[in-house]
């Protein structure tokens, strides 16, 4: 049984909502395992799952699968996510509703679960900016996102400073923010050895910084999502005091049925947040709260700039993608990405702020004689319906993601699917096929 720290249990004494028996109760049972399903790539999944109820995408697994082993999972079909942080989706819902052509920055972005929820609700003409400073992190964020489809999401990293350089630029920004993690104890036990109050105080002092660093990066009247999956006040109504106390702002509300077991915690200065205990809810410790920035911020430099779109390059590349509507872009060596013409000035205003990593849906490059297709064509939403195919069962599919050979098969360069869903690319040359898919993201484990 994990014994909890004292230290956080005389924390949260007075915290609304916690019951100090129940709670030691909760974390006696082990963490629930859920996934969310991704809209942008229907398929039938979990029919039998229980849903989970603050976001209809949301499904409670019965068991944990080995997710490794399920190409559906590959191919971005769904996301594992623990339940309580989907509720994101809830409380943005509002914010969101009826709007178009919103930025939106998820600060601390990886390994990317808030970030895949926001690309399923933003429309095409909206702009993500997921970052994430860790370079090692960053690279399993752009993993991520890339795989869930969207070229509306672009991965960057950089430190939260780096951002205060665009000022009024960003209508809502998520700071899901590095915690002591007391909220994931059910899920990994080693963090309850890891737990200190000194650690609580120095997590304290960087979401401080944080916010500050950010904040000036927030438009008037924007929205700042503030989260930890930290049980401590300290991180969590202490942050809305010190950011009422910094700033003007108001709190963001939202419905909540009583039977989901959420808990709505006023901070002392007013600000409103949410809370999550395993004893009420279907779901993990989780803290989050919406904000609205009242106070006045820059503006943008929306010059005008010269278009970079390479026609030349697009008519070789059209035929990869969904429509005609596209900005053709150089990015890395050689390579090519398509963009929404309505980013490309977010594209002039961003590069010269941030270290960009991913922008828009990377194309590939023109190489001899033919058109070398990137990865991501495969996974892409936007990526043209009718590229040749090849649909394979389970065991030729994980063949494929081993990097394994796939035998004959008809020539030229075809996306392997699995229920209709895009792995990735070979070319054919008849009696042999090239495996395309990088090198970093075979699957290691024996099949058995
Ligand atoms: N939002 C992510 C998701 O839903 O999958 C989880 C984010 S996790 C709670 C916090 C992230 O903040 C980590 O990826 C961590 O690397 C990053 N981080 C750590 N120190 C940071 C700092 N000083 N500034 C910004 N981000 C930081």
């Amino acid at each position: 049984m994990v014994k909890l720290p004292e230290g956080l249990l005389r924390d949260l004494k007075d915290v609304r909502g916690y019951d100090e028996d129940a709670f030691i109760t909760a974390h006696t049972f082990s963490s629930l395992t859920s996934v969310r399903l991704n809209p942008g790539k229907p398929a039938v999944l979990f029919p039998e799952a229980e849903n989970v109820p603050w976001n209809n995408l949301g499904r409670y697994l019965a068991q944990r699968p080995v997710f490794t082993l399920d190409p559906a999972y590959h191919a971005g079909a769904y996301y594992v996510q623990e339940a309580s942080s989907m509720f994101l989706g809830h409380l943005l819902e509002g914010v969101f509703k009826g709007k178009t052509r919103l930025r939106v920055l998820d600060l601390c972005a990886a390994p990317g679960g808030k970030s895949t929820l926001l690309a399923s609700m933003l429309d095409k003409d909206s702009l993500l900016i997921s970052n994430e400073v860790i370079r090692t992190r960053a690279s399993i964020l752009e993993e991520n996102m890339t795989r869930w489809g969207h070229s509306n999401t672009w991965v960057t990293s950089n430190d939260p400073r780096d951002f205060s350089k665009l000022a009024g630029y960003f209508d809502v920004i998520v700071v899901d923010a590095p915690c002591s993690g007391s909220g994931l104890f059910r899920k990994d036990e080693r963090a309850v050895d890891e737990w200190s109050e000194a650690n609580v105080a120095l997590c304290r002092g960087r979401q401080e910084r944080i916010l500050e660093d950010v904040w000036p990066s927030l438009k008037e009247g924007g929205v700042l999502v503030y989260a930890t999956c930290s049980y401590s006040p300290q991180e969590d109504e202490g942050v809305l005091d010190w950011v009422a106390s910094n700033y003007e702002v108001s709190s963001i509300r939202t419905s909540l049925d009583p039977e989901w077991g959420i808990v709505e915690s006023e901070a002392e200065k007013g600000l409103v947040g949410y809370r999550f205990f395993p004893d009420k809810v279907k779901g993990e410790g989780f803290f989050i709260a919406a904000i609205r920035k009242n106070d006045e911020a820059g503006t943008p430099d929306m010059n005008r700039f010269k278009t970079a779109h390479n026609s030349k390059i697009f008519q070789q590349a059209e035929y990869l993608l969904h429509g005609s509507n596209w900005t053709v872009i150089p990015v890395g060596k050689d390579e090519y990405s398509a963009i929404n013409p309505l980013h490309e000035q977010d594209l002039q205003i961003l590069q010269k702020a941030v270290y960009l990593r991913r922008t828009g849906l990377n194309l590939g490059m023109p190489a001899q004689k033919e058109w070398l297709p990137a990865h991501e064509v495969a996974l892409g939403i936007d990526a043209a319906k009718d590229l040749p195919h090849l649909e394979v069962s389970r065991e030729d599919a994980l063949r494929f993601l081993k990097r394994e050979d796939m035998g004959q098969m008809q020539k030229g360069w075809l996306i392997i699917k699995y229920n209709g869903l895009g792995l990735g690319w070979i070319k054919s040359l008849g009696n042999r096929a090239n495996n395309y898919l990088p090198k970093q993201w075979r699957i290691r484990m024996e099949l058995g």
